[in-house]
C-alpha cells in the first residue's frame, strides 16, 4: 500500500514533532516562496489557526500542517 511518501525526500527522522521541529528550521532557513520565487518567507507568530508562514513579497500564505499548498521545486 503506498501512501504518497515516495514522492518527496523529506527525512523524516521519528516522530511527528520533530518532523514539525525541522520542518520550521528548513523554512526559515532556505525556503523560497512557490508562488513569487521571494527567497524571503517570514512565519507567524505560534499557534496561528491557519498559516504558519507567509511571502513577504506578494502576502501568500502557507500552511505546513496540512501541506494545503505544497512548496515545490517543479
Ligand atoms: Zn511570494
Amino acid at each position: 500500500m503506498k501512501l504518497g511518501f515516495e514522492e518527496s525526500q523529506t527525512p523524516y527522522t521519528s516522530g511527528s514533532q520533530s518532523a514539525r521541529a525541522w520542518t520550521e528550521h528548513w523554512v526559515s532557513q532556505w525556503i523560497y516562496c512557490p508562488n513569487c520565487g521571494n527567497p524571503k518567507i517570514d512565519q507567524f507568530a505560534a499557534n496561528r489557526p491557519v498559516a504558519d508562514f507567509f511571502c513577504t513579497a506578494c502576502n501568500e500564505e502557507y500552511e505546513l500542517k496540512s501541506q494545503k499548498t505544497a512548496f515545490r521545486s517543479k
